[in-house]
């Protein structure tokens, strides 16, 4: 079965509050680990960049669903590619919070230190993420 990689950008909504994010991770994790979905959620300055690896049918029913939820808005594709390899094999959906990500990374990988993903090109983006595999929780 072909493997996929979808990389995505979003915006918290205006209702968004602190709890969501405890239940999308909670949802995320029972349903790709069902679906043999595996991936990585960067959460940081209101901006969302996730990673989703899997089956096409698999990631394209997952950000389906992603894409009518409400708590986010701006969902914008980054990336989506046939693969070899999943990079984030480790977790269901892995996540890293805003504090795990420094100004050096950032200005590593973006035109400036400040976390705005819709900036990043697709190369860059999938590199920040891998970058952050030692500060997954
Ligand atoms: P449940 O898990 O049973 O829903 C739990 C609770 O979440 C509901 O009671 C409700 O309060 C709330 N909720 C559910 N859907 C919505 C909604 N559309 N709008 C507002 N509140 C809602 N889902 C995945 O399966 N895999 C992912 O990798 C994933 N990543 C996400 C990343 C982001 C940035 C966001 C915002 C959401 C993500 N989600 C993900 C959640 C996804 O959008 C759906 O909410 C979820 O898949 C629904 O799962 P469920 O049917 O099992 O609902």
């Amino acid at each position: 079965m072909n493997l996929y990689r979808i990389v995505y950008a979003s915006t918290l909504s205006e209702s968004f509050n602190s709890q969501d994010i405890e239940h999308i991770l909670a949802s995320s994790r029972r349903n790709n680990k069902k679906q043999d979905v595996s991936g990585m959620l960067l959460f940081s300055h209101r901006y969302f960049l996730q990673c989703l690896e899997g089956s096409r049918d698999n990631i394209n029913q997952t950000y389906q669903r992603i894409l009518s939820d409400e708590r986010h808005c701006r969902v914008t594709i980054v990336s989506y590619e046939n693969v070899t390899q999943r990079e984030f094999c480790a977790w269901s959906m892995g996540y890293v919070p805003e504090s795990h990500l420094t100004r050096e990374l950032l200005f590593k990988f973006s035109a400036s230190a400040t976390f705005d993903p819709y900036t990043l090109s697709n190369v860059s983006a999938l590199a920040l993420l891998k970058s952050l595999h030692g500060t997954v929780i």
